[in-house]
């Protein structure tokens, strides 16, 4: 049986994603501190105030020539809620990552669907590995817009229709697509963090540029805007060096 009222089963539409910081220990002092322990041990964390400008010079040291253990003495947990595609991408991303995802066998999943907002760009053009996408026609984002939805509608009602049968949630759910919404918490480090923005940003200062889908991109930018302002010098010693994790 559904445990789900009637009136939250309309489904929610969606052209955005979720990424909050839930809790981090994460700072530039971090990696100065496991760069210097073997000849200043603990005073290092007092380093960054002392001499700004050293400490700015040894993180982009330690950045250029790619010593990158010193960069994973930190820790980050996202929130995120975003489509499953997105998901199926992100959990590619295997070192430094930790990842607990909401259950579609213990809950009920919630309808919530996405569906691309005006800026995003429909139409792609070129060949694998060239591609280029420029903006839909505002038929085509009707066209679109119109098709998620009945669909989605659909689908979903096929599930709630199956759970109302008494059919087990794990069997229903296989009726749904990965435009619905997922949430999961992401842990990972600076480390790991770079490389993922490295392949999951499209940016003017990527020394080997990628082409991440979109919607994984939207939430790559969220994420970075958390951590520039947690480890501000590292952040821009990853700008000045390519954004190239090290
Ligand atoms: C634009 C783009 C398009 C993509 N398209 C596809 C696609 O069409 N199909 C597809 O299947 N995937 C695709 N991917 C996913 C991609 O192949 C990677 O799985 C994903 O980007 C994670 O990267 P990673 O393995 O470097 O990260 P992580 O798993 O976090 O690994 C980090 C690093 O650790 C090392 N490492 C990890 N595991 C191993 C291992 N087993 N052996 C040796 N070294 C290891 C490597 O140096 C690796 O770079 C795509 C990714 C991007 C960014």
């Amino acid at each position: 049986m559904t445990d789900t009222p009637a009136d939250d089963l309309k489904p929610l539409f969606r052209s955005d994603v979720t990424v909050e910081l839930i809790k981090h220990t994460a700072s530039d002092a971090d990696v100065l501190f496991a760069a210097r322990v073997s000849t200043a041990g603990e005073q290092s964390l007092e380093e960054l105030q002392k001499d700004p400008e050293r400490s700015k010079g040894l993180i982009n040291y330690l950045m250029r020539d790619r010593h990158g253990s010193p960069f994973e003495h930190n820790s980050m947990t996202f929130f995120v809620s975003a489509p499953i595609f997105v998901f199926r991408e992100f959990m590619r991303h295997r070192v430094g990552w930790s990842y607990n995802e909401e259950s579609g066998r213990y809950r009920e999943l919630e309808p919530v669907f996405y569906v691309p907002g005006e800026d995003r760009k429909l139409v792609q053009q070129g060949r694998p590995g060239k591609y280029e996408f420029v903006q839909g026609t505002p038929e085509q984002h009707k066209t679109v817009t119109a098709a998620m939805e009945e669909s989605y509608r659909q689908s979903y009602a096929a599930y709630q229709e199956m759970l109302a049968a008494g059919v087990a949630r794990e069997v229903a759910r296989a009726t749904l697509p990965v435009g619905l919404f997922s949430s999961m918490y992401a842990t990972c480090n600076a480390r790991s963090l770079m490389h993922f923005l490295g392949l999951r940003t499209q940016h003017e200062l990527a020394k080997v540029p990628s082409f991440p889908q979109r919607e994984i991109e939207m939430v790559a930018e969220k994420m970075e805007a958390e951590w520039a302002e947690l480890m501000p010098l590292t952040h821009a010693a990853y700008n000045a060096n390519g954004r190239v994790a090290p």
